[in-house]
């Protein structure tokens, strides 16, 4: 089950017991059967969510459910907590300062995405004004050098390796010498994520993380590798200090429960996270604003970061205006729609909204979702030029007349306006919006989330 699926199937079985006229421990019981079920399909390990079953139930008082309380927003608040307890191990990984230096030494199984993701780091923090460097100590797999030195080389980052010296231990302890002698800040060593035996290969970790003595240790993991994740964290941990995890794959197919897990048996936190193979592609992990889209709550204040950062200052306040009204038209909707196909500044801060690229344009279809925008598109043109485009006075004719206008059905016609229906929905959402400067965002996350 992939991640929106997750969080589409939590949000269901809260919206079911809530409906339900008598809130009873059976209602509760079937409820939270429901989520662990989603939870468990979704390579959540067993324990945990058993844990957490136990622990909503703790907090969950049934009079207060009874009495007429938001049965909703209490289930779904204990839920929000519980998942965020499971992602937070409560104490912050180690974070690099800038113009102090560090050395990152990255672990993981071949294949995990960790060269990859190496190189990522390193890009990510170059961006905002590091000095960073590369160091390949993975000797076992050949081509591992060259991989290292591509990616590197796009990035216009220094980078150490050697094609004769067999010696991970030797590189790392070269290329970290080196680079401390060249003042960058940021020294990451890959290492091997393979070997003959396994027993070698943490014994080959433990080796390299003794001599480099590592600020800190990020385990990579695959988000697709499923139940497998929590024993296979819980190894790499007991044999080098793992301060933080970066799941990667999280765009496509992946089950994003290993993450938990992997939280949960090196009680590290998440730091970062990949969506996709290209350096960009590559995200700061935050758990509340993670749990809150996972519920479909809204990342708020992610939303509102982004209109700051990619809508140019001129647009801005045009912009929160029309969100403020709360008042989606077709208008509006066309416009969104022609962002989105042009993947345009306001087309990627649509995407941080739950529902409006996600369903609209899901990664890995997007050849499919341009085709269904441009249909629905030629049909609001054939509305427009009717002269009457309010979809509230839509009828029967109406509808036919458009059908026939644009070439298409009459459930084509349909399936735009219910489209149209569920974007307005989200989009009525920001009504009132206060229109926050930038550094109140996290307040403002807060006012909405609640
Ligand atoms: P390593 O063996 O652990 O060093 O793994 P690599 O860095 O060589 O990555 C293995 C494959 O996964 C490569 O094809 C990468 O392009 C791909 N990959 C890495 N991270 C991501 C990600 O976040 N999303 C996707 N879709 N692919 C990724």
């Amino acid at each position: 089950m992939v991640l929106a699926e997750l969080g589409g199937s939590i949000s269901r079985a809260i919206q079911q017991m809530s409906n339900a006229t008598i809130i009873d421990e059976k209602a509760l019981n079937d409820c939270l059967n429901e989520i662990t079920r989603a939870l468990l399909q979704s390579d959540v390990q067993f324990k945990l969510v058993r844990d957490m079953q136990t622990n909503i139930k703790k907090i969950v008082n049934l009079d207060d459910l009874a009495a007429g309380h938001n049965k909703r927003k209490i289930i779904q608040q204990a839920i929000f907590n519980e998942l965020c307890k499971m992602l937070d191990p409560g104490k912050p990984s180690f974070t690099p300062k800038k113009g102090k230096t560090s050395v990152v030494m990255f672990v993981g199984l071949q294949g995990s995405g960790k060269t990859t993701t190496c190189t990522k780091y390193a890009y990510y923090h170059q961006k905002k004004g590091w000095k960073p460097a590369l160091v390949c100590a993975d000797t076992f797999r050949a081509g591992a050098f060259d991989q290292l030195k591509q990616n590197a080389t796009k990035a216009k980052i220094p980078f150490y390796g050697s094609y004769m010296e067999s010696d991970p231990v030797k590189i790392a302890v070269e290329g970290v010498d080196r680079f401390k002698k060249e003042n960058c800040d940021l020294i990451i060593v890959d290492t091997s994520g393979r070997h003959k035996q396994e027993v070698a290969l943490f014994e080959e970790m433990r080796q390299v993380a003794e001599a480099t003595k590592p600020d800190l240790v990020i385990f990579v993991m695959d988000s697709s590798i499923g139940q497998a994740a929590f024993d296979q964290a819980q190894a790499f941990k007991q044999s080098v200090a793992v301060g933080a995890v970066i799941v990667t794959k999280m765009d496509g197919h992946a089950k994003g429960g290993g993450a938990l897990s992997a939280v949960a048996a090196t009680k590290s936190p998440v730091i970062f996270i990949g969506t996709g193979e290209h350096m960009d592609e590559f995200e700061v992990f935050d758990v509340k604003p993670f749990v809150s889209r996972l519920l479909g709550m809204g990342d708020w204040s992610g939303f509102m970061d982004k209109i700051h950062e990619v809508v140019p200052m001129d647009q801005q306040p045009e912009l929160l205006q029309k969100l403020s009204e709360g008042n989606f038209t077709l208008r509006i909707m066309y416009e969104q729609f022609q962002n989105l196909l042009k993947m345009g500044p306001i087309g990627q801060v649509f995407s941080m909204l739950p529902g409006f690229s996600s369903e609209l344009m899901p990664k890995g279809r997007e050849k499919e979702s341009q085709a269904k925008i441009k249909r629905y598109m030629t049909m609001m043109d054939s509305m427009t030029n009717e002269g009457n485009s309010n979809p509230k006075l839509m009828n029967e004719s109406r509808i036919m007349r458009i059908a026939r206008g644009s070439g298409r059905s009459v459930r084509d016609v349909m399936e735009m306006l219910e489209e149209y229906k569920r974007l307005a929905k989200i989009w009525s959402k920001m009504k009132g919006l206060k229109i926050p400067k930038k550094g109140e965002m996290s307040a403002l996350s807060r006012n909405m989330n609640a």
